[in-house]
């Protein structure tokens, strides 16, 4: 342990989120397909963003518009992509910081064409089609056709580049070459309406980007938005066969904790039951008498603590408070005290919470 470093302290491996972005955007490219960057995980950290275009993302992305806005302040180039459909009350921000967003609602596109006149500036767009999984887009294919159309022939500042869809999301429903063949199918149906071919179709996220993978992408999709795919490689649900993506690193990131108390504590509280520190009634396990360690990061930092992975084997995290985060090492064969550095690794949601916390130390490692 070096006596400079502070903590909690998250160490992003610049080095393997580069060769995760190489491998999966090299083999997008290898089937036609380009890739918008997500930086919306990793709260548009500037570096990765900017290692994002240097890999060949074909734009940055982000749901919030904020993170456009930093890293244009940061001076990446772009192009931007808004991932959300956004507010009505943001679209001056829109049309000023993305070069495309996601659209799903009429009323916001004609919106978009007195925003886009107001600034005298262009701005693209790619229509959303919701295929099941019940978050945004249109329902009715027929009703995307129509909103297609309008754009194309009465919305003379709004671009239509295409259309899109997302999956795995709310209604946690897989992509499938079924699917993608329905995308298809509509952008088909776009194209013959419009007279001429869209330059998108947007099959999805990371969980699209299985199919690139199994090689069962149908041709035509040629675009995919991917984010936890490259940061984490992580959350793919392993019964979808995910465990053979072992080009993929899952060790981008890692958080070190420090240990502040190692005790032996009976593992079943004692007194009379109340209520823990967020209103919660939490059942416990009598497990006898267990060795247990305090690390100072908690519920402030991650929101789930109970989502970090503790990467030594003999580590189990057993729950915490805002500040705290207790873990059972009773299985842990090596000697814990207080100082030692505990590591973990991320998931999405750890991820997304840690980036943002000021009290969490970031540093870039090769
Ligand atoms: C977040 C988001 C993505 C990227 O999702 P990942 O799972 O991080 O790849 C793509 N599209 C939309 C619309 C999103 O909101």
């Amino acid at each position: 342990m070096s006596g400079q470093d502070r903590y909690p302290l998250l160490e992003i491996s610049i080095g393997k989120f580069v060769h995760n972005a190489t491998e999966i955007l090299s083999r997008c490219a290898a089937q036609g397909i380009s890739v918008a960057g997500v930086v919306k995980g990793y709260a548009a950290f500037p570096e990765l963003a900017s290692a994002l275009s240097r890999c060949g993302a074909s734009q940055l992305a982000s749901s919030r518009i904020r993170h456009l806005a930093e890293l244009r302040r940061a001076g990446l180039p772009g192009p931007y992509m808004l991932l959300r459909i956004p507010m009505i009350s943001e679209l001056r921000d829109v049309v000023d910081l993305a070069d495309y967003s996601l659209q799903s609602d009429l009323a916001t596109l004609r919106a978009l064409q007195d925003e886009c006149l107001a600034q005298n500036k262009k701005h693209k767009v790619i229509l959303m089609a919701d295929l099941g999984d019940l978050r945004e887009g249109f329902w009715h294919a027929d009703e995307l056709v129509r909103a297609c159309v309008e754009v194309e022939e009465e919305l003379s500042m709004v671009e239509l580049a295409g259309v899109g869809t997302n999956l795995g999301c709310y209604g946690a429903i897989q992509p499938t070459p079924e699917k993608m063949h329905a995308l298809l199918g509509i952008a088909r149906r776009v194209e013959a309406a419009i007279g001429r071919k869209l330059e998108i179709v947007s099959g999805g996220a990371t969980s699209s980007y299985t199919l690139v993978h199994w090689n069962t992408m149908p041709e035509g999709i040629n675009h995919l938005r991917i984010g936890e795919g490259i940061s984490l490689a992580y959350d793919l649900p392993v019964d979808w066969g995910i465990e053979d993506m072992d080009y993929l690193h899952q060790d981008v990131y890692t958080l070190k904790a420090q240990v502040i108390e190692v005790r032996e504590k009976p593992s079943y509280p004692q007194g009379t039951f109340c209520i823990d520190a967020f209103g919660g009634k939490p059942v416990f396990t009598d497990r006898g008498i267990r060795k247990r360690a305090l690390v100072a990061v908690g519920r402030a930092d991650v929101a789930d603590i109970h989502r970090l992975m503790p990467r030594a084997a003999g580590i189990e995290v057993l729950g915490g408070s805002s500040d705290h985060t207790i873990l059972d090492v009773e299985n842990y064969p090596g000697e814990l005290r207080a100082g030692d550095i505990v590591e973990f690794d991320l998931n999405y949601t750890t991820q997304l919470f840690l980036m943002l916390s000021p009290d969490v130390i970031k540093r870039l490692v090769a």
